[in-house]
């Protein structure tokens, strides 16, 4: 990558104070990052300038066929100051993928890092620092070329935006009920369900809406082709103790690969339980709840770091998990994942890095 050019705001923004209310995602920072891509060219022009609205051709690809994609990732700032990212290499290594999926350029892993890095450093001052707080950040890439006629872009906005957010359960960590999604199905094999991208979320609001006014706060999608198989959460992974063993969906082609589910994965093994990433079907965890057997449902993503599920709703039936309440392992795996990205515990696996 070309050295990073600076233009720094004249007009900074009044930054939220300690303990103002962070609404997740609606605060933005003083700066982004952004790059262009140009076929023949390659990615250029990378600079850190004042946030802003894009200027957009109104027959840019991006508007018309979603060509897109993005990523989520926090910075937390730690007890002595000090400003650190959780696995971003991760984080750069998923982006590639998706980039290939979707016939975008690659951004290189280390460029998409140091980008990160970089605006990070900037906006240091915005990381909020109450318990639980963060900085969010949303990478993300759209294809400019104004044409109107299906085909991948030959140009490119990689941009880089950030929000101060909140701790997401500021009275502590509630069980969320849950939606079974029986008629809608938010990938199939093929299709894009392994990798970040715009179109894969217009397509679930309307299970997301059943669910609302059913009273339910999230949908927990089943696989795309008999309906059978339990997938994921929104935008979470999703995780079930059935008898002792963790049971959470392969990542072969409909589930996004978390880097949260991953670093649970890694835990779970290291602290000796069983990890199973064999298809589950919806008839089983229901069954088992009956039997008094699912121990703990949870969800796992970079927003929430970990959602206990305490209901699940399933066609007319309703499971409620652990009587409501958080389960044992879900509840050690939110104390580890934030120990370890606040700096709060040792970081014994590596995951972290450090910015400033
Ligand atoms: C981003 C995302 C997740 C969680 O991934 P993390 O890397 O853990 O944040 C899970 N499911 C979907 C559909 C997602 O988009």
């Amino acid at each position: 990558m070309q050295e990073i050019r600076y233009e720094l705001t004249k007009t900074p923004k009044k930054k939220p104070a300690p303990g103002d209310p962070l609404p997740f995602g609606t605060i933005f920072t003083d700066h982004m990052f952004m790059m262009d891509y140009t076929e023949g060219k390659g990615w250029h022009d990378p600079r850190i300038v004042p946030y802003a609205p894009l200027q957009l051709d109104p027959a840019a690809i991006v508007l018309h066929y979603a060509q897109e994609s993005f990523e989520g990732m926090k910075a937390y700032r730690t007890k002595d100051g000090t400003i650190q990212l959780f696995r971003p290499e991760k984080n750069a290594a998923r982006f590639r993928s998706t980039h290939e999926r979707m016939c975008m350029p690659p951004v290189p892993e280390e460029d998409f890092v140091t980008a990160v890095k970089a605006l990070v450093k900037v906006e240091k001052d915005w990381v909020p620092s109450q318990p639980g707080e963060s900085l969010y950040i949303r990478p993300f890439c759209i294809a400019t070329e104004p044409h109107l006629g299906v085909k991948a872009s030959n140009t490119y906005y990689f941009i880089i935006i950030c929000c101060p957010v909140a701790a997401y359960y500021p009275t502590g960590l509630n069980p969320v009920k849950i939606y079974v999604e029986d008629k809608y199905v938010r990938a199939a094999p093929g299709g894009t369900g392994y990798i970040k991208c715009g179109g894969n979320y217009a397509a679930s609001l309307i299970s997301q809406e059943i669910a609302e006014s059913l009273g339910y706060s999230q949908t927990l999608w089943l696989d795309g082709v008999e309906r059978k198989y339990v997938e994921e959460v929104g935008s979470m992974n999703c995780f079930f103790k059935i008898d002792g063993t963790i049971y959470t969906a392969p990542t072969v082609g409909t589930v996004l690969p978390g880097i949260t589910r991953m670093s649970c994965i890694e835990l779970l093994k290291k602290w000796g339980y069983k990890v199973s990433e064999e298809r589950l079907a919806i008839t089983d965890v229901m069954k088992a709840a009956r039997e008094g057997k699912l121990e703990e449902v949870f969800g796992t993503g970079t927003a929430a770091v970990i959602s206990p599920v305490g209901e699940l709703r399933y066609e007319d039936e309703v499971a409620v998990i652990n009587n409501g309440k958080i389960g044992e392992v879900t509840q050690r795996l939110y104390d580890t994942l934030t120990g370890i990205q606040w700096g709060l515990l040792p970081d014994d696996m590596g995951w972290t890095t450090k910015v400033c």
